[in-house]
C-alpha cells in the first residue's frame, strides 16, 4: 500500500452560529489542508499518482472556498462551516472526480484552522 499526501492552503472567513463562544462571531482563518491518496498499484512511470495532478483536483476544490465568507457557498449554506465538515466537503468532492477510484483513492482530508489544532474526515468503511 502507497500513501502520498499533499498540502494546500486557503483563506477564507467563516462564523459557527450555534457555537458557544467567540467563534460564533464572524473571523477568518489561514485554512491548511492535507489531502492523502492510498493505493497498491503504481503506473507504468512507477507512481501512484502524479503530485502535479493530485495538486490541481485539490486546487480546484479549494477555489471554491478560497477568499469567500464559507456560511454563503453553496457547500455550507445548511452546514456550519466547521473543520470537520470542510474536511468532508474537501473529500466528497475530490472523491468523485474520475481520476480517484478503484486504484488511486483519497484516504484521508485533515484540515487546520490553526497551527495546533485539526480535524481529519475518514470515511468510515
Ligand atoms: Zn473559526
Amino acid at each position: 500500500m502507497f500513501e502520498l499526501t499533499i498540502i494546500e492552503e486557503f483563506e477564507a472567513a467563516h462564523r459557527l452560529p450555534d457555537y458557544d463562544g467567540k467563534c460564533c462571531r464572524l473571523h477568518g482563518h489561514n485554512w491548511k489542508v492535507e489531502v492523502a491518496v492510498r493505493g497498491t498499484e503504481l503506473d507504468s512511470s512507477g507512481l501512484l499518482i502524479d503530485f502535479k495532478v493530485l495538486k490541481s483536483h485539490v486546487a480546484e476544490v479549494l477555489a471554491t472556498l478560497d477568499h469567500y465568507y464559507l456560511n454563503e457557498t453553496p457547500a455550507f449554506l445548511t452546514l456550519p462551516p466547521t473543520a470537520e465538515h470542510i474536511a468532508q466537503y474537501v473529500f466528497e468532492s475530490l472523491a468523485k472526480l474520475p481520476t480517484f477510484g478503484e486504484r488511486v483513492r483519497v484516504s484521508a482530508v485533515r484540515v487546520w484552522e490553526s497551527p495546533r489544532s485539526c480535524a481529519t474526515y475518514i470515511p468510515e468503511v
